[in-house]
């Protein structure tokens, strides 16, 4: 005689397949590393697949993929002294690559990855995190959490006995702060509340500044700084830094990232410092040092989306005057509001629906 299939033995076989189920899509994220597609042009998703390879246990994406996920052509230049890959999008933005290198332009500005991108048997790869927590949020400015952009605190650098630099007889400190006063003046015109570390010429430590950017929660957290070069009086240029994200290894070091209150905001950080780093090198035309990570006291400590501009070399003679300008004053610190602003209307929340 045939039993009837028992109820419970259904639903257990039901439970069992969706366990299977979930496996399978929870392995299939593991093996490709693509976020959501960007939608088609007819508005359906498109899904090209990126997948990866294990390098030196860690992983990496081809980028011909990436350049079929962002729907762009990609161009290899091989030579003996250089290995390039150029990916262009349909609105002819070009994004180079160059093998065996961490430095790569998007539209000429310089970013910086923390690991170099590989060329093996003519594929170019980069390293996952590169991708996923720097490039990909540049790139698709709608990945970027949304957070209204209302409050900025500003740190001018070093204060009191901390000099900071000092060149040619100007005071790192003394210019840092003159610099952030600047700022300030243009975002409060724009209706930003800015909040300052320092007002005056005090020393303040750097606990104490992370302490305030705690306790005041402020939406954005810059640093403001002045740069020089022991060994060179030719070094020259803006640099944009912003904190490495944990367990990968800062600018130039294989000192790797702690997990520390400023490392959440990686996506937020990486869009701040680029349309930051493009401002400021297409309004002065100064020489681009790029995007660098880094995990700087006050910027890894601060929660909330931050940078630390190193505005110029005070110890490159021609920059230190250009420095000390005030229409260089003014390109520099418009650049830095101009690109606050566009930065806070990316990721500006949804306006809530009129109530009828
Ligand atoms: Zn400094």
């Amino acid at each position: 005689m045939r039993t009837p299939f028992p109820f419970h033995r259904l639903l257990e076989m039901l439970a069992v397949t969706l366990a299977a189920l979930l496996l399978a899509c929870l392995s299939a994220s593991r093996v490709h590393a693509a976020p959501a597609p960007p939608p088609g042009p007819s508005g359906q998703s498109r899904r090209p697949v990126i997948h990866y390879i294990t390098i030196n246990k860690r992983n990496y994406l081809r980028i011909s993929e990436i350049a079929s996920f962002y729907q762009c052509t990609a161009t290899r230049k091989i030579t003996v002294q250089q290995k390039t890959i150029t990916l262009t999008n349909r609105h002819g933005q070009k994004l180079l690559f160059t093998a065996d290198s961490i430095s790569a332009t998007l539209d000429g500005y310089q970013i910086n990855f923390c690991y170099k991108v590989l060329y093996q048997k003519g594929e170019f790869y980069l390293e996952q995190t590169d991708f996923k927590d720097f490039l990909d949020p540049i790139l698709r400015t709608q990945t970027v959490p949304k957070r209204a952009v209302k409050t900025i605190m500003l740190d001018p650098g070093h204060g009191g006995k901390d000099h900071g630099t000092e060149q040619g007889g100007t005071m790192e400190k003394d210019l840092n702060l003159l610099l952030a006063k600047r700022i300030r003046s243009i975002l409060q015109r724009r209706g930003y509340t800015v909040l300052m570390t320092r007002e005056k010429d005090v020393e303040t430590t750097l606990q104490k500044r992370s302490e305030l950017c705690a306790a005041k929660k402020p939406d954005l957290f810059i640093s403001v700084h002045c740069n020089a070069h022991a060994g060179s009086t030719d070094i020259n240029g803006i640099e944009v830094w912003i904190a490495n994200p944990v367990g990968v290894p800062s600018y130039g070091t294989t000192t790797l990232g702690q997990d520390l209150p400023g490392t959440k905001y990686h996506s937020s950080n990486a869009l701040l410092a680029y349309l930051t780093l493009k401002e400021l090198i297409k309004t002065t035309k100064a020489n681009d040092r790029g995007i660098r990570r880094k995990q700087f006291y006050v910027i890894s400590h601060s929660p909330a989306p931050s940078m630390l501009v190193e505005f110029g070399f005070l110890s490159n003679e021609a920059e230190r005057k250009n420095l000390l300008d005030t229409s260089y004053q003014d390109k520099l610190c418009a650049a830095v509001c101009d690109a606050i602003d566009k930065f806070a209307q990316i990721v500006a929340p949804p306006k809530p629906p009129r109530p009828r």
